[in-house]
């Protein structure tokens, strides 16, 4: 008899371990919060690592069909438009922006049918013998494993981990948007205090993003997000003011950054985080949502690969801890850099003076080694479901 998971949300990190699971014939339930399953947000970009990580998945080809190559690492500017580095045409490029919604598409898209229920807010989660017990908003469900995948506030880490500090406010707030401009160069526009990115995601739309301090958390403007940040960028060089005011008011988001400190464990019992439940990043390395489908790869190659779920738990821990926690580490320190008004003009000098070609191999495909992760094998897809 097949075993059966418990997935605890249903964004990238949850879709990606059920599809994980189907891969080796176990069977799994995503419980889902929100009443109609979509990812909301703007944009993101993937990297190598999680390209590969969709590749074992199976959904590899259809991510990179639904992704847009992008520049915006080579073409570095600043507020008056000038170039630090720029992206000459035909340059390779390893990065890919997405629209979120088109990557979660993706990935639902191959989840089997009947997976998820939506409208499920998981309120407990409790170990019975050797099964693992959720009770969700409509009723409860028990497996042999749990995999919480509910998100930087998760409701499944503040009851197993109830020492587990909560998310940190970073100092950083942004506002993001899609805007029905088509193909700008993406590019990432460095101010004193702040950037902009730009990327373009296919069929008529940009994402872009405006990451800037702020003293606290939690400040909002009801009703004049786009015009408090068009306000601040209204400077700024075309077409920042355009891409803002193509963007219809009620869809541009305003987030403040935070992050986890590091948890001693991903694992409790046979309940193990995976993505920003386990390990939420700040967006600086663009790697928060590629590192929770490399999350459900590892986990899942250690679950075909080891005798016992608990062993496969340890595998799954020691292994994702490490990495996940230096790129956290690293993420940090390059938003509290990139948005540090004391280190800009140092760091754009240090930028313009870089030498091109190896500016352009700092961003080549295997440039760092977050990039050139390689993940475990899964075996191949079973149609046991
Ligand atoms: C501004 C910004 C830009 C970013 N850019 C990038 C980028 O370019 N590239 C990248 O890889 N990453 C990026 N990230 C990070 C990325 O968004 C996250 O790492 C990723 O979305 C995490 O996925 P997840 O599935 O772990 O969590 P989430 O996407 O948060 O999904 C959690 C899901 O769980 C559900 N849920 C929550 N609680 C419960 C409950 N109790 N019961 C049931 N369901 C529940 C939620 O409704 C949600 O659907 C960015 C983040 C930000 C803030």
């Amino acid at each position: 008899m097949s075993r059966q998971a418990i997935v605890v949300g249903g964004g990238i990190g949850g879709l990606a371990a059920a599809l994980a699971l189907r891969r080796i014939g176990w069977q799994a339930v995503v419980l889902e919060r929100a009443a109609e399953l979509r990812e909301i947000g703007a944009g993101m970009s993937q990297a190598p690592n999680a390209m590969r990580a969709l590749d074992e998945l199976g959904v590899g080809e259809q991510a990179r069909s639904a992704g847009v190559p992008t520049h915006a690492s080579g073409n570095l500017r600043t507020p008056d438009g000038r170039y630090l580095q720029r992206a000459r045409p035909g340059d390779p490029t390893a990065m890919l922006a997405f629209h979120r919604a088109d990557l979660h598409r993706v990935l639902l898209e191959a989840v089997p049918d009947g997976w998820v229920r939506t409208g499920a807010e998981v309120t407990a989660v409790a170990h019975q013998g050797d099964k693992v017990c959720v009770e969700y908003d409509g009723g409860q469900v028990s497996g042999d494993l749990v995999v919480a995948a509910d998100g930087i506030h998760s409701t499944v880490r503040r009851l197993l981990w109830p020492d587990a500090p909560p998310p940190r406010f970073l100092g950083r707030t942004a506002w993001l948007g899609i805007a029905e401009i088509a193909d700008p160069p993406g590019s990432i526009t460095l101010g004193p205090g702040g950037y902009f990115l730009i990327h373009p995601v296919g069929r008529g739309r940009t994402y872009w993003a405006y990451v800037t301090t702020a003293d606290q958390p939690d400040v909002r403007y009801p009703g004049q997000e786009k015009s408090e940040v068009a306000r601040r960028t209204a400077t700024w060089h075309d077409p920042i003011p355009a891409l803002i005011q193509a963007t219809p008011p009620e869809a541009v988001i305003h987030i403040d950054i935070r992050d986890l400190d590091p948890l001693p464990t991903y694992v409790h019992d046979k309940v193990a985080l995976l993505g920003d439940a386990a390990h939420a990043m700040s967006p600086d390395r663009g790697q928060g949502a590629g590192q929770s489908i490399e999350d459900a790869v590892v986990l899942v190659a250690a679950l075909a690969g080891e005798p016992t779920i608990q062993t496969a738990l340890h595998r799954y821990d020691t292994d994702r801890r490490p990495r996940t926690q230096a790129t956290a580490r690293g993420a940090r320190k390059d938003g509290h850099r990139t948005t540090s008004k004391a280190a800009h003009r140092t760091m754009t000098t240090m930028i313009r003076l870089m030498p091109a070609p190896l500016w352009r191999k700092g961003i080549a495909a295997d440039s760092n080694p977050t990039w050139r992760w390689q993940p475990p094998h899964l075996p191949s897809p079973t149609t046991r479901h």
